[in-house]
């Protein structure tokens, strides 16, 4: 019989193999949106076992223990590492067609080539292999890189936050760059004072910029933006629920910062205003220095007040919003447009309804800059599965250019999430490979296959600007041998 993920895993015609492994397989990876912590890569952790590389801050883990009636305390609680293994050993059997059943079975295989299925009989033998495994030198961070040849990978990080873990691995003359991306949503926070005062404190001690007012503060935004291009960032981020596009004046926008400043919160209406014009002003910042921007837009965080207040945000407790999206995005790319500043643009759907929103409204702002200026990002968080996948890519293939698409990124907190990229690679392939062998799409390997090796890496690499590394093929040691 052959093993659960074997060499043709999700490929369901002989074309989607051949594109497959012909084009997509050895692509080099660009992982352009990621949460992994630069400290982690700078100092080339070595994970103690297979709980803190693999369960440590994995939401998608909780929510399924949760589901299946696991306490909490085996979730984000004081249970051992062990313990909380073993707890979702238990639960994977219960995930059979939940995108996690996919991901750990590729994940065990891919890090510590282990092809049992998890349940609670194989889980002593997997903790033990897997540990075993994680105490040699090919899974340290930085081998964990070169293994699945990533060439680049941006961190997340708040314009306080420090650069220096990004230096220290990018003096180093390893095969990847670690960059930063620029994500200032602290600074839209005028209607929490509670929150924005304490990050202003912190930002001001980041640049040694006095930030006391909006002139100041928009100085130090300026300032660490440089900065972050310095480093070699070439991208800003936003988490909204959606555009704001009601700026109002400067002079308006500097009162209602005083306010929060003195404790006031703003009121709904002053925060869309503010937002909108703090908005504006970091679409300015992005496309004078060539950056790309991205807009994460639509999720309802927080939704459950006792969570909370115990366990703290972003524990998964959050789901799909069903805000309007369409008239708030067009306005914003509009306003960017009509100044003459709107950056390259990559924006991210959280609600499959909205699928055919988003990937219209990017259709009405491509100009002859650079192809694909605005992009429909990859299936994200609860979309970043199978459905969601082929959804994004058949969406964008019927309102846009697939061809010109940038691809897959991991957005993932976890040093096991590279396998995601093999995951959209064969959901690419099959789809393409199945179009072929229906005579859809012309059977015609080179043409095909020239789209795949684009969307896989080339894309990306053109698109976004990123400096890569001199070419420094992985080592051969590091390299996963390739079990079917
Ligand atoms: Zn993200």
């Amino acid at each position: 019989m052959l093993n659960f993920i074997h060499n043709n895993f999700l490929l369901h015609s002989a074309a989607a193999e051949r594109l497959y492994h012909r084009y997509a397989e050895s692509q080099p990876i660009i992982d352009y949106h990621s949460h992994l912590p630069a400290k982690d890569l700078a100092g080339n952790r070595r994970f103690g076992n297979l709980s803190e590389i693999w369960l440590d801050g994995d939401h998608y883990k909780w929510r399924a223990m949760r589901a299946n009636g696991v306490s909490e305390n085996f979730c984000t609680g004081v249970a051992s590492p062990k313990e909380k293994f073993l707890a979702w050993a238990r639960t994977v059997p219960h995930t059979l067609r939940n995108p996690l059943y996919h991901w750990t079975h590729l994940e065990l295989k891919r890090y510590f080539g282990i092809d049992d299925l998890l349940n609670q009989q194989t889980a002593e033998s997997v903790w033990d292999r897997a540990n075993q495994r994680l105490q040699s030198d090919d899974l340290t961070t930085h081998n964990i890189l070169c293994r699945f040849c990533v060439r680049v990978v941006c961190t997340t990080d708040d314009p306080a936050d420090s650069l220096e873990h990004h230096m220290l691995v990018n003096s180093q003359n390893l095969g990847f760059r670690m960059f930063p991306t620029f994500r200032p949503d602290k600074a839209l926070l005028v209607d929490q004072p509670d929150r924005l005062n304490p990050w202003l404190k912190q930002l001001q001690t980041t640049c040694n910029i006095d930030v006391s007012d909006l002139t100041r503060l928009l100085h130090a935004l300026d300032h660490r933006h440089q900065q972050f291009h310095e480093a070699g960032g070439r991208l800003s981020d936003h988490g909204l629920p959606h555009c704001y596009a009601n700026p109002c004046s400067e002079k308006q926008a500097s009162e209602i910062f005083a306010n929060a400043r003195a404790g006031r919160a703003a009121s709904p209406d002053e925060h869309e205003a503010f937002a909108s014009f703090m908005m504006l002003y970091f679409g300015h910042l992005d496309f004078k220095r060539g950056w790309t921007k991205q807009l994460h837009l639509g999720p309802l965080r927080s939704t459950n007040t006792r969570k909370l207040h115990e366990i703290g945000p972003d524990t998964g407790f959050d789901s799909i919003g069903d805000f309007p999206q369409a008239a708030a995005l067009c306005a914003y790319l509009d306003l960017l447009e009509s100044e003459g500043a709107l950056p390259r643009t990559i924006v991210y759907n959280n609600n499959p309804a909205d699928n055919y929103v988003f990937a219209t409204a990017i259709g009405n702002f491509q100009d002859e800059a650079v192809a694909g200026k605005i992009q429909f990002g990859s299936g994200w968080w609860f979309l970043d599965q199978k459905e969601g996948i082929e959804s994004q890519l058949n969406v964008l293939s019927n309102a846009g250019l697939l061809s010109r698409f940038i691809g897959m990124v991991t957005d993932s907190r976890s040093f096991m999430s590279f396998p995601r990229h093999e995951y959209f690679r064969r959901v690419l392939c099959n789809l393409l490979g199945n179009d072929m062998e229906r005579g859809e799409l012309p059977n015609d390997e080179a043409l095909i296959g020239a789209m795949v090796q684009r969307i896989c890496f080339q894309n990306a690499r053109d698109y976004l600007g990123l400096e890569l590394p001199q070419e420094a093929p992985c080592p051969d040691s590091a390299v996963a041998p390739l079990n079917s």
